[in-house]
């Protein structure tokens, strides 16, 4: 079989620990033997970006805005330890953080589902894709202690010397107070980045906060919704059939809980904090999460949502075999590809993109799985694999798949 051309190259950016290793191996076994993979690679590792003064996570970036899409491995986010453990010069900033900064733009968590990780809400049937708005509120907020009896305002002094005031509490005890906020323009590109993606991906799109308590706040992150959805959106809903909801966050939550999935959720970005974390652990495992950036000027990085499995790395190093799922960073590259592939009109990119996905499910769904899945899985008998021999495993599938 000749092996599938890339017209444009993906963006690769490698990274750190087990993830790295992983890489690699779904590399060698799911994609040089079928792919002529064209990538133009960018070394995240932590310790290239020392070298580099973290230029390199810069230059990856600018070359997503390049060939618009990315395909990206789990990196370490230094801290103190990580300063000792690789002796850097600085406490680099986190690379998805700069990433994003540069790309601007949404991050859409989806669940892989499979039979035999049955998610813990029965009638889940289909992925519930949450997409959090990653600026402001209380991640940028600015809190004060009260000690004693005082009044505390809210006061904007503008740039021509005008002046908003309002009381927020006359305290006559101790008590909190806090200030957050959030713009205009990060709401709006949220927006378009959740109705991209909804027509994109073919999903409804519903969306929820509480613009009757919070009547300008809240209601701002409404407005803006419903405007660029009836300027910009509501058409192309409509010939797909598609629909956006905006309800009350606590009847979007009631909802959820009822409902079969299949649609996108676009949550402000503490509730996008939780409820991630709720979808994705009564989904089954964040092993089979992934993630994808959409910048509202179309640019696309595919990765994990899981981090490095730094525990496991140690145990590699040490020449112990590991059992690490690596189902979510193979479906970065599917995604990658398969949106590669629709961008240059090459269907024959795309539908491989799709085989290697059903090959990866196929494999965990006759039993073949690794410690993390075993553990939790409904089916009798699961067979536990070590790392490599479920990648195996899976190209194992794969040639039968592309046999047919
Ligand atoms: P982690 O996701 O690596 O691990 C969290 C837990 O989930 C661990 O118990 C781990 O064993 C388990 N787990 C995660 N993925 C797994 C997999 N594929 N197979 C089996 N088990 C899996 O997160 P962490 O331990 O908090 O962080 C480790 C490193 O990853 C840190 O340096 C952090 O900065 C980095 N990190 C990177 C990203 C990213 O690049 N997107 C995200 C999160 C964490």
């Amino acid at each position: 079989m000749d092996k599938i051309k890339m017209q444009t190259p993906l963006v690769e950016m490698d990274g750190d620990e087990m993830t790295r290793i992983l890489w690699q191996k779904i590399k060698e076994e799911l994609l040089f033997p079928f792919v002529e993979l064209n990538t133009e690679y960018y070394d995240l590792g932590l310790k290239k970006r020392d070298e580099t003064d973290d230029q390199i996570t810069v230059q990856a970036a600018e070359a997503t805005k390049k060939y618009g899409v990315a395909v990206k491995c789990a990196t370490i986010t230094p801290n103190h330890a990580r300063m000792d453990e690789y002796q850097l010069k600085k406490m680099w900033k986190s690379p998805n953080g700069t990433i994003r900064a540069i790309l601007d733009g949404t991050v859409f968590r989806t669940p892989i589902v499979v039979k035999g990780i049955e998610p813990c809400v029965k009638n889940w049937e289909k992925p519930i894709t949450i997409a959090r708005h990653a600026y402001g509120d209380i991640y940028k907020n600015t809190e004060l202690s009260i000690e004693k009896p005082g009044k505390a305002e809210l006061v904007f002094t503008g740039e021509d010397g005008s002046e908003k005031r309002m009381l927020i509490q006359e305290f006559k005890n101790s008590g909190v107070l806090m200030g957050m906020h959030n713009l205009d323009a990060s709401v709006e590109s949220f927006a378009r980045s959740c109705f991209s993606y909804a027509l994109d991906t073919k999903q409804d799109l519903w969306f929820g906060c509480k613009d009757t308590i919070s009547k300008t706040y809240d209601a701002r992150f409404k407005n803006i919704f419903e405007e660029i959805y009836e300027k910009e959106f509501k058409e192309k809903f409509r010939a797909q059939g598609l629909t956006y909801f905006y309800s009350l966050i606590d009847d979007i939550v009631a909802r959820v809980m009822k409902a079969k999935g299949g649609f996108i959720w676009a949550c402000k970005n503490y509730d996008g904090d939780v409820m991630s974390d709720m979808v994705s652990s009564a989904f089954g495992s964040l092993a089979m999460m992934t993630s994808v950036l959409v910048s509202p000027h179309g640019y696309y990085e595919y990765e994990a949502a899981h981090g490095t499995v730094q525990r496991h790395y140690y145990r590699h190093l040490k020449g112990e075999e590991t059992s690490t799922n690596s189902v979510a960073t193979i479906f970065a590259w599917t995604g990658a590809l398969r949106k590669r592939g629709e961008l240059d009109g090459n269907h024959v990119l795309s539908d491989f993109a799709g085989k290697l996905e059903q090959a990866t499910i196929a494999t965990i769904e006759s039993g073949r799985m690794t410690k993390d899945l075993a553990l939790i899985t409904t089916l009798e008998n699961p067979v536990v694999l070590n790392s490599e021999a479920f990648i195996q495993a899976v190209r194992g599938e794969l040639e039968k798949l592309l046999a047919e």
